[in-house]
């Protein structure tokens, strides 16, 4: 292909790509295909001869499409959305076009400054503390990682690092990893490391268990609170979607559980050096006690100052999974309810009432809930119309990064790195090579602005809130039953089962009255999925099936989450019709 077939082969895809998003709800959201349809269609080896540009795209129609889920479409209500916008593809085509392994600074430092400067920007729209800021007072900033699993495992290697370093006295002076081991010191952390134990809340996302068997260090979980069961109508028809972050059912992981935890591992012997503090879990987008958090982990600091032998505790490195619900911070009331802006009151009107007395200003600041946590990660591909991928992992000191992660090989020294004057982000992460992923950052900032980024969440946001209303109404007769959310764009819910009086006979009230709704929450999740119409995913909390719904897909509109209530309310009837009176 040459440069001028290239412009011919290029403007008609982008034709094709444009109808694709302009039709995509003709299609049916998930495919049909069965395991190995492609290995039926396609040849069994390359073709020896270069093909026309014209035969391989129309095989993109024919071949691929039917293989195809459609995670744009605006009935796609499963898991949680993956992002895409045309900013953002338009930054996947530079990227693509400046195709590059640029692990250090030098092998373009437009890549590697663009990325500072963007990972800087979005930490301000988030409102993120200034530790997180790569100019701020910590040594902290920002890196673009694959996956927020990625980004949990590279916070643990670093905080790994952090924790023996402080645990075990330095080296002598001069001596460094290439130096002979130093037995001793060694057997300690290999006697050190057995005990270290990783922790996240029972809802915390699968990643953090993962990271933690890569590493071959220990993970234990930590139960969450709540959930209560509502039947009346939420209150989140706020204009600007203010409460996104409220609704049903916790499930979160609260200061005193996590105390409770850390004592008991410390009885047994444990160290716990980590832990995943989760913004949006992946069930029910619960937000941890972020707060709870702080005031556990300093007073468990304390006790073990205190305790017996006062040997004291490595420092728990605290790690925010914010994978989706993180970019909601992009609101300002978002940030207001999570807590995450500090806040300075002056509480001296208030002194002055009550004591009849004029007192001198009385200021006090309240620090932001993640002040003094230590990474915070959030995918801009899920919810904030970039695309897969862009995990933007923070870190409020980079120095345990590249302790942990900067390998030296002689083929890698530069001018520019031993001057330390530049970053070389391959010391951020596990691969060595990296592509140009701060375009399509740049280009959605730019594009959307601030303004329009927060349109967006909260547009999706408030079809959530819809939905869980038209689940409530009338309309509905009472067939569901909200098990969490509207949260960030989320629902949970069920149905609500035929009432004590007719629940399975032969169990006891309870349990048969909770045994028929999940058989029916089944029977109607299976029929939702097979009509093709839309695609939903399921959960089960404490024994109780669940089907989420989630809004936050940028192609989805009021019609499209009515016409999936209206659907689900034709199912949940044929579902009760076919039940054995
Ligand atoms: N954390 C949470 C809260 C998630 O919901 C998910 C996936 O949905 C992940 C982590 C993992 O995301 P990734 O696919 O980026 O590794």
């Amino acid at each position: 292909m040459d440069s001028e077939e290239f412009r011919r082969a290029a403007l008609s895809s982008i034709d094709e790509i444009v109808k694709y998003y302009d039709h995509i709800s003709e299609r049916r959201v998930v495919s049909t295909v069965e395991p190995g349809y492609l290995r039926e269609i396609l040849p069994n080896e390359a073709p020896d001869k270069g093909e026309r540009w014209e035969d391989i795209q129309k095989d993109i129609e024919a071949k691929i499409m039917p293989g195809i889920t459609h995670w744009q479409h605006p009935s796609f209500h499963a898991f949680f959305p993956c992002a895409s916008s045309y900013p953002s593809m338009l930054g996947e085509l530079y990227s693509a076009a400046l195709s590059g392994a640029c692990f250090n600074w030098i092998c373009s430092p437009a890549v590697t400054e663009l990325e500072t400067i963007v990972l800087d920007w979005l930490a301000k729209l988030l409102g993120l503390p200034a530790t997180f800021l790569s100019t701020g007072p910590t040594n902290g900033g920002g890196v673009i990682q694959g996956s927020a699993s990625e980004a949990v495992l590279t916070a643990m290697v670093a905080a790994r690092e952090k924790y023996l370093h402080e645990k075990l006295p330095p080296r002598p002076q001069g001596q460094n990893d290439d130096d002979d081991v130093d037995q001793e010191r060694e057997d300690a952390l290999a006697h050190l490391r057995a005990r270290m134990v990783a922790l996240g809340s029972s809802m915390a996302h699968s990643s953090t268990r993962k990271a933690a068997k890569v590493l071959g260090l220990r993970f234990e979980t930590i139960a969450v609170t709540d959930g209560h069961v509502s039947s009346s109508p939420p209150g989140t028809s706020d204009a600007r979607g203010a409460d996104m972050t409220t609704g049903k059912g916790g499930y979160a992981l609260t200061g005193p559980a996590l105390l409770a935890k850390l004592r008991d591992c410390r009885a047994r012997g444990l160290e716990p050096f980590f832990l995943t503090a989760t913004l949006g879990t992946t069930d029910t987008c619960a937000v941890d006690d972020f707060s709870g958090i702080a005031e556990a982990l300093a007073q468990f600091r304390a006790e073990c100052r205190e305790g017996p032998g006062g040997d004291g505790a490595g420092e728990v490195w605290v790690h925010v999974d914010a994978a989706y619900a993180g970019t909601a911070l992009v609101c300002p009331e978002v940030q207001d309810a999570i807590g995450v802006r500090g806040t300075a009151r002056d509480t001296s009107a208030q002194i002055e009432n009550e004591t009849g007395t004029p007192k001198a200003a009385n200021v006090t600041a309240r620090s932001g809930v993640f002040d003094t946590f230590h990474s915070f990660d959030t995918n801009m591909h899920k919810w904030l119309l970039t695309h897969f991928d862009a995990s933007c992992l923070y870190v409020r000191d980079r120095s345990w990064f590249v302790r942990a992660l900067g390998v030296g090989q002689a083929v890698y020294h530069n001018a520019a790195s031993s001057g330390g004057l530049v970053t070389d982000y391959r010391e951020w992460q596990i691969p060595l090579g990296r592509r140009f992923r701060a375009l399509k950052i740049w280009f959605v900032l730019r594009s959307f602005g601030a303004e329009g980024l927060r349109a967006h969440i909260r547009r999706t946001a408030r079809l959530g809130a819809l939905f869980a209303e038209l689940l409530l109404s009338e309309e509905a007769q009472g067939m569901f039953e909200l098990l969490a959310g509207p949260r960030f764009a989320l629902t949970v819910f069920r149905m609500a089962g035929r009432g004590p009086s007719r629940a399975m006979a032969g169990k006891g009230k309870v349990e048969g009255e909770e045994t028929e709704k999940n058989t029916l929450t089944r029977k109607l999740y299976e029929k939702i999925n097979h009509s093709g119409k839309v695609w939903v995913t399921s959960t089960v909390l404490e024994g109780r099936f669940a089907i989420r719904f989630m809004t936050g897909v940028w192609k989805t509109e009021e019609e499209h989450v009515r016409m999936a209530h209206s659907l689900f309310v034709d199912l949940a009837r044929e579902v009760l019709a076919e039940q054995p009176t």
